[in-house]
């Protein structure tokens, strides 16, 4: 088939939609400068993802659109402002679409009242995004945002903290994530890269990564949720849909079944790496992806009721209303 998502129109008989009924997309963001203006001190300024195209990418992936449901996370470009994530979760609602969201908050300035009013507008956790930036990590920073964020948070029904943090930092959170009073999503393959962005001496066996056996630790232990999102993030290998991460995926639907999750990481923006130094000037443009075919190539690794799991069953235990 042809290999573009724009080729995908919801009119068209002949061509199959991929998203199960009453799934779930767990990773999108709406970047739309008419609700709100971005953050200074951003790390990029992205093109403009509107949600009303949002809503039209979930149609044209989708069965029966209206029965799914999105979670919109909030996107570092706003930085913890999360007025325009709200706004959009206000307008999903008047328009029946099922939708939650992540946020991103100075815990230090927002109340408990806050929290509550986000949790009525669908909320249901907090983002700690330490990769945007494309600078190092601190485990020392990120071990006590985890626990200051778990103890504003726990009170609140089905909240959880979703990290993006580089595969090998599960080994040094381990035993913070077992101990946390809420559960943690891991996004983006918790940053398991593919063979082809490895060093040599582990692309013949990437699940032995540093990391690896944590995050299946923590993820059998039911602490956390892995998200097969933004494969390439952690592959090199875009003409063939990122196929090195095979190995990666199999390993989670067999080995954690019950504790994966997918995202498309709608409007796929670009990473921190190629963003030091550039101007705030321009705009950075999206990556194209295509969709569909990683969501059939997804379908092929794991098997149809691993894949049912990962679109519906799991999520719905999750985003709880
Ligand atoms: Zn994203």
């Amino acid at each position: 088939m042809a290999s573009q998502t724009i080729t995908i129109n919801g009119n068209n008989p002949n061509i199959q939609p991929f998203l199960l009924r009453k799934a779930f997309d767990t990773h999108v963001h709406v970047f739309d400068p008419r609700l709100g203006p971005y953050a200074t001190g951003r790390a990029y300024t992205p093109e403009d993802a509107p949600l009303e195209s949002l809503i039209a990418f979930n149609q044209r992936l989708s069965k029966d659109p209206n029965e799914n449901t999105i979670i919109l996370v909030q996107p570092s470009p706003y930085k913890n402002d999360c007025s325009v994530m709200l706004q959009c979760l206000r307008k999903l609602k008047t328009q029946n679409v099922n939708a939650f969201g992540i946020a991103v908050l100075n815990l230090d300035v927002t109340t408990d009242a806050e929290l509550k009013g986000m949790h009525g507008l669908g909320v249901r956790g907090i983002r700690l995004n330490l990769q945007a930036d494309g600078k190092e990590v601190s485990v020392e920073n990120l071990v006590s945002a985890l626990q200051r964020t778990a103890d504003r948070i726990r009170y609140l029904p089905g909240w959880i903290i979703q990290l993006f943090v580089p595969g090998w930092s599960w080994d040094c959170l381990h035993d913070t994530i077992r101990d946390l009073p809420v559960r943690v999503i891991a996004d983006h393959l918790g940053g398991m890269l593919g063979p082809s962005k490895l060093p040599s001496t582990l692309q013949l066996n990437p699940t032995s990564q540093p990391g690896f056996k944590s995050l299946l630790s923590l993820a059998k232990q039911g602490r956390i949720f892995v998200k097969i999102s933004g494969l390439y993030r952690m592959s090199n290998e875009m003409s063939m849909n990122f196929s090195d991460l095979q190995s990666i995926v199999q390993s989670f639907a067999t080995e954690i079944p019950d504790q994966i999750i997918w995202g498309s990481d709608w409007p796929h923006t670009g990473d921190g790496h190629s963003r030091l130094n550039k101007s705030l000037e321009m705009k950075e443009p999206f990556r194209i992806i295509n969709n569909s075919g990683i969501l059939e190539q997804l379908r092929e690794w794991m098997g149809d009721d691993v894949y049912s799991k990962m679109l519906v069953e799991n999520p719905i235990g999750l985003y709880q209303n």
